[in-house]
């Protein structure tokens, strides 16, 4: 094994992106990933357009798959009232399924190396040897300069790091479905019930994403998803007619718990966190996955820079500082403006009456288009 292979953990956007850059710029690189390609997995599947650019720079846009044009923000309140306003910067709609293949399929012809389903069980760095030790569940032994951490917002192995996050449980849980339904291409919707939010737009084919931040407690109570569906989120008239005329195309949504915004580290134990592991933005702000890709491209390019582990992270953080902390902050701010009456009911008003106040709140969270 060569001991100058740089180590990915996880591929999602932010390792894919990290390992491609790497790769591209003559770097050997080693992606492990959990799972194997092509799968879904629960996100809204809205892409800000802040990374379309870059995108089409690296030859990475999936146009071949004709992603949804997304230019229109449309807000309903718990009871029902509703508001849009046009995007400034807007975004494209394309599902992790399709995406997330595409790039593995980028990175595996620029010479990326995978491990797949295989995870990363441990990870040790050895400051006499200046590398990490790495293990994993099928017993590989690895050693490497340098990991980066793009294992989304939750893994076994945080538990293995002892990350400080994991001591508060997070009360969320998430839940996407792929449907078909009569609804415009441009718009991305966003509806509140009491709890929680749902999240609607077209992503390929004509097929729409239908996903919600809900809660753990009220799936207990019901018993079952349809139960919580029925008892909490068709409270809202637009969630209920958006189930009655949807023909869903999966037996049974994508789900998952522990979704956890905590303020995280992007370098911990050593180790470089991209993505979501090093912090992850409220979904209603639709703009995670931007910041995934934003997050693996400076840190391919802190590695690209630096020789020594300890420039590296020093120039990572200090973008990471100045791209992130505030916007993750704002997210969190923004996130309790949605899913209870009264302040779902304000922030529509808000949209409606104040289109400029609103411009500026979403501002808060987006970043601007990236190099
Ligand atoms: C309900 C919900 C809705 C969302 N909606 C949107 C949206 O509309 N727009 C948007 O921009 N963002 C949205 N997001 C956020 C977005 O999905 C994430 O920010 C983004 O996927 C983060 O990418 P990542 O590369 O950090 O991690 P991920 O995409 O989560 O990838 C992490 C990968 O690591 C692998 N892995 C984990 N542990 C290990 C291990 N030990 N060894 C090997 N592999 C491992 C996993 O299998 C996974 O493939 C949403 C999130 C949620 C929860």
């Amino acid at each position: 094994m060569n001991q100058d292979q740089i180590t990915i953990i996880g591929g999602g956007l932010s390792g894919l992106i990290a390992a491609y850059l790497l790769a591209k710029n003559g770097k050997e690189v080693l992606l492990i990933e959990k799972k194997s390609y092509p799968f879904h997995r629960v996100c809204g599947e809205y892409i800000s357009n802040e990374v379309r650019g870059f995108l089409i720079k690296e030859n990475l846009f999936p146009s071949s798959f004709e992603p949804a044009e997304i230019n229109t923000f449309r807000l309903t309140a718990v009871n029902g009232a509703l508001a849009e306003i046009p995007l400034d910067l807007g975004g494209f709609g394309i599902s992790r399924y399709n995406l997330d293949h595409y790039l593995y399929q980028k990175c595996e012809k620029i010479g990326v190396k995978f491990l797949l389903k295989t995870q990363v069980a441990t990870i040790d760095y050895n400051p006499k040897k200046k590398a990490f030790d790495l293990s994993t569940n099928h017993g590989e032994k690895l050693v490497s300069p340098i990991v980066l951490a793009a294992y989304g917002k939750r893994s076994k192995i945080d538990k293995y790091l002892h990350r400080p996050y994991l001591k508060q449980r997070s009360p969320y849980i998430g839940i996407k479905h792929h449907i078909k339904i009569a609804e415009s291409e441009n718009i991305v919707a966003l509806h509140n019930y009491e709890g929680g939010y749902l999240g609607i737009n077209q992503v390929e084919h004509g097929h729409f994403n239908l996903c919600y931040l809900g809660s753990r407690a009220q799936l207990k109570a019901a018993g079952n998803i349809p139960a919580m569906e029925e008892q909490h989120l068709f409270k809202n008239p637009h969630i209920k007619a958006i189930y009655e005329s949807a023909e869903f195309l999966w037996d049974k949504p994508e789900v998952i718990n522990e979704i956890s915004f905590a303020t995280k580290s992007p370098v911990e134990n050593q180790v470089i966190m991209i993505g979501d592991a090093a912090g992850m933005i409220t979904p209603l702000c639709g703009n995670g996955m931007a910041i995934a890709i934003h997050t693996g491209k400076l840190a391919a390019e802190a590695i690209l820079r630096h020789k020594k582990l300890k420039a590296i992270q020093e120039d990572y953080t200090k973008a990471w500082n100045y791209y992130f902390s505030r916007r993750l902050r704002n997210g969190r701010a923004v996130q309790r403006l949605f899913g209870a009456p009264f302040v779902s009911k304000l922030a529509v008003n808000v949209l409606k009456n104040s289109p400029f106040l609103a411009k500026k709140l979403i501002l808060q969270t987006h970043g601007t288009p990236i190099k």
